[in-house]
């Protein structure tokens, strides 16, 4: 190879190392769609942009929720508190902005997620990110999205009171790091779980509750919706959505 075209190769890979440490050091762990403008790329069409008043909660504590949460994820570690992790191929931690104004609280890890390490990436997740991206119109990065236990139970049953009990401090840990402003919890057993009794999702979705000071709303589970994909269903939805993303902005 030519020399002076190595020396060109070496000098353009270490700028990119110095880039990509700088953006590591300001906190910018992965990029995607939606991160563009981190490498100062305009952002693309279909990414929509963050409200003013969501860029302002995600500066007041710069970098502090993000090593909380760090935190969280260390403690827990390769966890074999329950018997979950039997059947894991992955811990699925969450995923989305440290610092978001709106969290989002599902059951536990599918197949897909399970595969991938990531919640909501299966069909349910991606109605789920559908709703966030083209309904709310905000990107599914600038909110938090985790479920209350972190490893797939078997063919998707619901997790058993041991390993919610076991898992339950991590779910905590993420909220108190994180601090949204609003919590939407997805379905009959996040709701019944944070809410400290067993409810009807029918009944509860769209009204107004809290968990450890922050308000927090109940709606259907993506997974269902898809089942029963009608219009009222849709309806319903998308008003517990919005009265959601109000009162994050609240
Ligand atoms: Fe640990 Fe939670 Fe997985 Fe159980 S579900 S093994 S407590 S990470």
């Amino acid at each position: 190879m030519d020399p002076a075209l190595t020396a060109e190769a070496r000098s353009l890979l270490a700028s990119v190392r110095a880039t990509l440490k700088e953006l590591a050091e300001e906190g910018v762990e992965q990029f995607d769609r939606t991160s563009d403008d981190a490498i100062g790329l305009p952002p693309r069409r279909d990414a929509p942009a963050l409200p003013e008043s969501d860029r302002e909660l995600a500066q007041s504590h710069p970098r502090e929720k993000a090593q909380a949460l760090e935190a969280v994820r260390l403690e827990l570690g390769e966890c074999t508190r329950c018997p979950l992790c039997k059947g894991r191929d992955q811990i699925v931690f969450g995923d989305g902005n440290p610092e978001a104004a709106l969290m989002f609280i599902g059951e536990g890890p599918g197949q897909e997620e399970d595969r991938r390490g990531l919640p909501f990436v299966g069909r349910a997740g991606e109605l789920l990110t559908r709703m966030i991206e083209h309904g709310l119109e905000i990107p599914r990065s600038e909110v938090y999205i985790c479920n209350i236990v972190k490893c797939r139970p078997p063919k998707n049953r619901t997790p058993q009171p041991d390993e919610v009990a076991a898992c339950r401090p991590f779910l905590d840990g993420q909220i108190d790091a994180v601090r949204p402003r609003t919590i939407v919890t997805l379905g009959r057993p996040a709701t019944s779980l944070l809410l400290g009794r067993d409810v009807s999702i029918t009944r509860v979705r769209g009204t107004w509750h809290e968990y450890r000071g922050i308000p927090l709303m109940p709606t259907f589970h993506p997974a269902y919706l898809l089942r029963q994909y009608t219009p009222e269903n849709r309806r319903v939805v998308w008003d517990d959505l919005k009265a959601a993303l109000a009162r994050s902005r609240q």
